[in-house]
């Protein structure tokens, strides 16, 4: 038998489901994808999924011997209590996750939103490695956070200690939410679902008139690449956006070193921490700014870093 330990971790996105087999390196020996359901007769059938995905990725190492646990990170928000999850972007009331795992492999199962994963999986695989005090920032089709503090997960009463997606960093355009709870928060403006949507409002607010296409975060980014004035002007106001939360990030948590992750951070990932360090205002002293490298398996090294400690 094989001395070191192995966890199974799943990652539950909106749009796939990712199951591993992972060793305390951090070292990922097996692993499948497979599109979350979005349709059927109930949520059952994500964990269904789940499982069925699970059996396959042991049953195909079987030389590693019994897992010692399953971590699964989940997109939110969560309900911790029940042990599941109630996806904002999935059409399910309720996904059961923590009973029916345990229930297939018979080993300690524990669950994180994918964004305190992703602090764990940063924390023990990545740059956080040795501190105390560490957030991991997510900039995606929505933004969020997981926060160390002082050597653990920050968790709040319900699990949601470090929505800053929905802070406030703007009283000028006063842009609504797709949170349909207010006006001026950060991911209104900077997700990459929603910069599309704030372009359109700044453009008309502003009278600017453009010669590119601004349908998507890509197609800004691009503009603003090519030193159009119009992308360049309107990213601007984005990096003080970010900067602003990334401010109040500072003054809220005191981390070490802030770490950022998701596709908008991964693709434009130099433009976006010049932006930050430009009009991020130093009350505390700016910490190390990084942009991950642990790329999109750092929710699964989160899961496992939650079971092999
Ligand atoms: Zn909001």
């Amino acid at each position: 038998m094989p001395k070191q330990k192995f966890a199974l971790a799943v990652d539950l996105g909106a749009t796939n489901i990712r199951v591993a087999v992972v060793n305390a390196d951090g070292k990922i020996l097996a692993h499948e994808r497979a599109a979350t359901p979005h349709e059927g007769k109930s949520s059952r059938v994500v964990v269904d999924r789940i499982i069925e995905m699970a059996k396959r990725v042991l049953e195909k190492n079987k030389t590693y011997g019994k897992i010692a646990g399953v971590g699964i990170a989940s997109c939110g928000p969560l309900d911790y209590k029940k042990g599941g999850a109630n996806p904002a972007n999935l059409p399910f009331d309720f996904i059961p996750l923590i009973e029916p795992l345990k229930q297939a492999f018979h080993v300690p199962t524990v669950l994180h939103n994918d964004a305190n994963a992703a602090a764990l999986g940063e924390w023990r695989f990545g740059v956080g490695r040795g501190k105390q005090n560490i957030v991991y920032v997510t900039l995606s089709t929505g933004i969020g956070a997981g926060v160390i503090v002082d050597g653990h997960v920050l968790f709040g009463a319900t699990g949601n200690a470090a929505e800053v997606g929905h802070m406030t960093v703007d009283t000028t355009y006063n842009f609504p939410c797709g949170c349909g709870r207010g006006v001026g928060h950060w991911e209104g403006y900077c997700s990459g679902k929603n910069m599309p949507k704030f372009f359109e409002h700044w453009k008309k607010r502003e009278n600017k008139k453009i010669d590119f296409s601004a349908r998507t975060t890509k197609h800004i980014f691009a503009a603003a690449k090519q030193k159009n004035p119009v992308a360049l002007e309107f990213l601007d106001v984005i990096h003080r956006m970010n900067a602003r939360a990334i401010s109040n990030i500072l003054v809220a948590y005191d981390p070490e070193l802030i770490t950022i992750g998701g596709s908008v951070a991964h693709h434009n990932g130099a433009v976006i921490l010049a932006g930050i360090k430009k009009y991020t205002e130093h009350y505390l002293k700016v910490p190390p700014l990084h942009i991950t490298k642990l790329g999109e398996d750092i929710a699964l090294l989160g899961a496992t870093a939650a079971i092999l400690k």
